[in-house]
């Protein structure tokens, strides 16, 4: 295998979210110089579950429900990845997530292969028991597919521990066990790891602390906007505040607020804990677009919401150095041919939001061992751990003269191509 240098910036086309992965694998393919095999095994996932749900809603009238499952990839170990609940959840956007899982799991150095699940739904209009039923209806239709050392699911948008726990006792019904691995994000009580929750947020504070320290930029002269105010925004925002780092605004999918002098996180938290999770009311700033937060003026930048909100127009008028992403799939790959010849350092998805299943596979290993750590000593493994990544992919990068994203993508291409050569074909 020979790496190809100096190649030239390549136009990926327009498309779908999987076009944008595919995208991305092509360009970090071309570059590395992988085979035409190996890059033809990554570009189809092997396996992808589609299932109907009936589920009886409180009026008293069935609905049916659509739930997915892809598994991209197991050549580096069980299949890893969240599951989504969300209205614009389809067979084309899990694959390109559980595409993304598999090169996140190889970046992260985890003995995984890449999942994604979902099921089209609004989580924000269904009661607790509706949201039940579903849950559980949908792990006994993949009861099969979910697995232990098969394929194990975790948090996602629209999910927290509370699904993840109606998941466990699900499947260990239908499989008459009690072994709580089989799913990752669990309640603590349950098996869960201390850290889990906040673990990708905190992987956001690690990914930028680190990439300021390459640039050379003082966190504590240093201003922050975060998009997203759920799992990955809040705790993004309130470890990059606890750090030194001023964050300027933050928002959700009920209002934007702009503060120069620093959002008091701390305060918006509380008032979200307290206002059914959204940030609307909450008087720490003065309203603005949802889309002047991306362009607004600070140093850093974390899309933690939604995918494709950085388009190439967006792109155009970001003033931010650096781009965070906490969201899976945030920028378009037009929009990066842009970043990049701006110069804005983007901290790829499948590196930044890396910290959750590097967290999730900490559970998984203590549920195995039966044996429990400190939040401490989680930290402590997951920070070295993101760190050990950050700079392998930094190092690609500047290895292969591209972009961070690309580099990412590089990381991921060797343990993958070693994977598949090592085991053979048929
Ligand atoms: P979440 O459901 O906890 O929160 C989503 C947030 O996005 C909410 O605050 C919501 O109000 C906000 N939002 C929705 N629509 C919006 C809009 N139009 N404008 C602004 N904000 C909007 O979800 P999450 O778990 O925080 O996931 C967010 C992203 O991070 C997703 O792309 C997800 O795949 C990714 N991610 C999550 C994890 C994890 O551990 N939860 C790990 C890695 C990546």
């Amino acid at each position: 295998m020979t790496a190809r240098k100096n190649v030239p910036i390549i136009k990926p086309t327009e498309g779908s979210m999987f076009d944008a992965v595919l995208a991305r694998l092509d360009i970090a393919s071309k570059i590395y110089g992988l085979s035409e095999d190996v890059t033809m095994i990554l570009r189809s996932p092997q396996k992808a579950v589609k299932v109907s749900l009936p589920i009886m809603m409180d009026d008293g009238k069935m609905h049916m429900f659509e739930g997915y499952r892809t598994i991209h990839s197991t050549i580096l170990g069980p299949s890893k990845g969240g599951i989504r609940y969300a209205m614009d959840v389809n067979d084309e956007e899990v694959k390109a997530l559980s595409a993304w899982m598999t090169f996140k799991c190889a970046i992260a150095n985890l003995p995984y292969g890449g999942a994604k699940g979902g099921i089209t739904c609004d989580p924000r209009t269904m009661s607790e028991g509706e949201l039940e039923r579903l849950t559980r209806g949908y792990t006994v239709a993949l009861a099969d597919v979910f697995g232990v050392d098969h394929d194990i699911p975790a948090p996602d948008m629209g999910t927290s521990a509370r699904e993840m726990a109606w998941i466990l006792d699900a499947y260990n019904k239908v499989h008459r066990s009690d072994f709580p691995g089989v799913v990752t994000g669990k309640p603590v009580g349950l098996g869960g790891s201390l850290g889990r929750e906040t673990a990708t947020g905190r992987g956001i504070m690690v990914a930028t602390f680190a990439a300021l320290k390459k640039m050379n930029l003082d966190p504590k002269k240093v201003t922050a906007a975060v998009q997203g105010f759920g799992n990955v925004g809040l705790n993004s925002a309130r470890f990059l505040h606890e750090h030194g780092i001023k964050v300027c605004a933050i928002g959700d999918h009920t209002v934007t607020l702009w503060n120069p002098k620093g959002i008091d996180i701390a305060a918006a938290i509380k008032y979200t804990k307290e206002n059914k999770g959204v940030l609307k009311g909450f008087t720490g700033g003065v309203e603005i677009k949802n889309s002047e937060l991306l362009t607004a003026d600070v140093d850093v930048l974390v899309p933690a919401a939604l995918q494709n909100v950085i388009t190439k127009e967006i792109a155009v008028d970001i003033k931010a150095k650096l781009i965070v992403e906490g969201a899976n799939g945030p920028t378009t790959p037009e929009a990066d041919e842009i970043l990049q010849k701006k110069g804005i350092i983007v901290v790829p998805d499948v590196l930044a939001n890396s910290g959750g299943v590097t967290v999730s596979y900490f559970e998984w290993i203590q549920n195995k061992y039966g044996n429990y750590w400190t939040e401490e000593e989680v930290n402590i493994k997951h920070d070295a751990s993101m760190n050990a990544a950050f700079e392998t992919v930094w190092n690609n990068g500047q290895q292969y003269k591209t972009t961070m994203r690309i580099g990412a993508y590089i990381t991921a291409l060797k343990k993958l191509e070693m994977g598949i050569n090592a085991k053979g074909h048929y």
